[in-house]
């Protein structure tokens, strides 16, 4: 029977904690790292348009292998993602996989970029627009989900722009300034939008982690109510409450023994050495009880204090000869606590037990009549004894 020996009441607002901030980061990884595996459609959808308006470009041939070039880097953000996720889940350090994916979004900005390079003549006015349209929307996109991770976010922003002003330098004969600066400013509104939605998902991720808390905090106060509501709150053992809850298994079969326990004298106790030395003789008898009760075979006993100095234990399979001798065992124990316990040395600790068997059917009442009877049986006949119901 597992009881702690001391029960503590928490005083109001323990175990409430603040919000954990590298939780709260977490959940926000998580959030955007789940996002971005569930772009998948748009992504593929994104290639696929980027592939048709190519094959209408009078030479593709150079556009097909830029394309190739970006569903390679596809590939590789996907990878890293997932390695940043599972890194993140399984709380292990995420400075490489974060790496990775800050290299791998810097890629993916250089073959968006390239993709904006200016179309071999003679190509149709309508598919370099909806190439060029489709590479800006798929830049917001991903933008937008990767929001709250600034490092891979940027680097692909900025290798993006870098890209497309490079081109500038590298190809000035076919070069278009114009695209370049549609392109830079779209980055800019991207970016200041691309911030404010990053702070919404951090928002989102720390009501996620406080509601979590919460919840795992009163499922604690539910779980220290229920245990306080069976518990005498002196000394831990179970109450007059959880002892009438257990009328309902007065059908259960098997030899089961109960036995009263009351403490002889204790009003003297109380009167010569104080009020705060006669609980203390309550909790060391209760330990006493639950010691002697974890040193009996099986699980089922139950220990508890009904009120004042009187205590009940419930021996579940236990014949009339097991459970006398366990009384012995107790009232000797506790009529050796004295010597133990400070400042009571000069103190007479005895107790009074009766016991009854609860045979099976019988009503917890009538058991509980008899071993009562017993325990007045062994005050009358002097104190300081076990007897047993006839
Ligand atoms: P008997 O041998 O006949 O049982 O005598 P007794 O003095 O033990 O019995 P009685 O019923 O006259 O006194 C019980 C005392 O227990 C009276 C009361 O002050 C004391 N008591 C009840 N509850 C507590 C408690 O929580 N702490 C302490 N220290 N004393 C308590
Ligand atoms: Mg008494
Ligand atoms: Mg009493």
């Amino acid at each position: 029977m597992a009881e702690p020996s001391n029960p503590v009441t928490p005083r109001p607002g323990e175990g409430a904690h603040a919000v954990d901030p590298h939780e709260v980061r977490q959940e926000t990884m998580i959030a955007m790292l789940e996002r971005e595996r569930r772009s998948l459609t748009s992504s593929l959808l994104a290639l696929s348009i980027l592939a048709a308006s190519f094959a209408f470009y009078s030479a593709p041939g150079l556009f097909f292998g830029l394309l190739a070039l970006r569903l390679l880097s596809f590939l590789i953000t996907r990878n890293a993602a997932r390695h940043l996720l599972d890194s993140v889940r399984h709380k292990r350090d995420p400075f490489w996989p974060q790496a990775l994916m800050v290299v791998s979004m810097a890629f993916t900005g250089v073959t968006l970029g390239l993709l904006l390079v200016p179309p071999p003549p003679g190509s149709p006015f309508g598919a370099t627009l909806m190439a060029r349209a489709t590479v800006l929307i798929a830049v917001t996109l991903i933008a937008v989900t990767l929001a709250a991770m600034r490092a891979p976010r940027d680097a692909m922003l900025l290798s993006f722009c870098g890209t497309v002003c490079a081109s500038l330098w590298v190809f000035p004969e076919v070069a278009e300034p114009a695209i370049a600066l549609v392109a830079v400013l779209v980055v800019i509104g991207i970016r200041v939008y691309s911030e404010n939605a990053g702070h919404h998902i951090v928002a989102a991720a720390r009501v996620l982690v406080e509601n979590r808390q919460l919840s795992e905090d009163l499922a604690e106060a539910l779980a220290h109510a229920e245990y306080l509501s069976a518990r005498d709150p002196l000394t831990g053992l179970f109450n007059r409450r959880k002892l009438f809850e257990q009328r309902e298994n007065a059908a259960r079969g098997g030899q089961r023994q109960i036995l009263t326990i009351d403490l002889d004298r204790f009003k003297a106790i109380n009167d010569r050495f104080g009020h705060s030395a006669g609980d203390r003789v309550l909790v060391a008898t209760a330990d006493l009880i639950r010691e002697q009760i974890w040193n009996l075979d099986g699980d089922e006993h139950l220990g508890f204090r009904l009120g004042g100095e009187e205590f009940l234990i419930i021996l579940d399979q236990i014949d009339s000869d097991q459970a006398r001798s366990f009384a012995e065992g107790l009232r000797e124990k506790i009529a050796a606590l004295s010597e133990r316990e400070n400042g009571l040395e000069a103190a007479t600790i005895t107790a009074s037990i009766g016991i009854a068997r609860w045979y099976p059917g019988e009503e917890l009442d009538e058991a509980l009549q008899r071993s009562d009877l017993a325990c007045y049986e062994a005050k009358h006949a002097g104190r300081n004894q076990v007897r047993a119901a006839a």
